[in-house]
């Protein structure tokens, strides 16, 4: 079953299903199709992708669970110009408003699920610098953080070109007061991990128990065989499933 949605919440989803329902597709969990950390699709029943598999073999600490909402197949779905698109200065209102929109609906509508999985609520929220400069995910995020989560400031000190590796040490976490137990990290979209995970070790190394990240999109990259064949095989449209949660892929826990 999943959760009743606030009702300012559900009207979003509506809203979201009928304006974009035809293009969205809701992230899946499917073991031995998808990874069991990111839900990127896998081949041949491996439990992690190529990404994830690295990161662990990394030996940092990484983020205790990874949230998504939606796939955004590269290079030319709407979802996939939407996650790339909003934050640009050309970006027009309808637009910004739809990841607005998704964010509300993945935050706001699955927060006690969260709380359910970690057995403690979130007490603070940070959200993944760009490496560009811009902060629109930041101001956007903070106008819906709940109440009573803290703020964590993240810089991002490192050099510009991105290698997609990890390295925590390019993330520097504000540790001027004291780091809450449980910190909601959110990110726009997830390529490879490698951004989200190197700032979650960060927040990790500086004392924060459990990091939960949330990421709007999870970018397919087509041109890859084994993507072709799982959103042929799993996001037959239509594929958005507005009450889905982000946290498990099925129903909210
Ligand atoms: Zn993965
Ligand atoms: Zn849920």
């Amino acid at each position: 079953m999943s959760r009743d949605l606030p009702e300012n919440v559900q009207a979003v989803a509506d809203q979201l299903e009928l304006t974009a329902g035809s293009y969205l597709q809701s992230t899946i969990r499917d073991p031995g199709h998808t990874c069991d950390v990111c839900g990127s699709p896998v081949s041949s029943s491996y439990a992690r992708c190529v990404h994830c598999t690295k990161h662990a073999e990394s030996g940092h600490p990484l983020a205790d669970r990874v949230g998504s909402l939606i796939y955004a197949s590269k290079p030319d779905s709407q979802s996939y110009l939407l996650v790339r698109n909003y934050k640009t200065l050309a970006a027009g209102p309808s637009i910004k408003l739809q990841m607005a929109a998704l964010l509300a609906l993945g935050l706001k509508g699955h927060t006690q699920c969260l709380s359910a999985l970690v057995g403690a609520g979130v007490q603070g929220w940070a959200v993944v610098p760009s490496t560009r400069g811009r902060a629109v995910l930041h101001d956007l995020v903070q106008r819906i953080a709940r109440a009573g989560a803290r703020e964590i400031h993240i810089d991002f000190t490192g050099s510009s070109r991105s290698d997609r590796a990890l390295h925590p040490e390019f993330w520097k976490v504000d540790t001027s007061a004291e780091v809450p137990d449980h910190v909601l990290l959110v990110d726009d979209s997830w390529v490879t991990g490698s951004h989200a995970q190197g700032v979650a070790s960060a927040l990790k190394t500086a004392g924060v128990s459990q990091v939960s990240i949330f990421t709007v999109a999870n970018v397919l990259d087509s041109n890859w065989d084994a993507n072709r064949r799982f959103i042929k095989s799993h996001l037959a449209p239509p594929s958005f499933d507005k009450s889905r949660c982000p946290w498990t892929g099925s129903d909210c826990p």
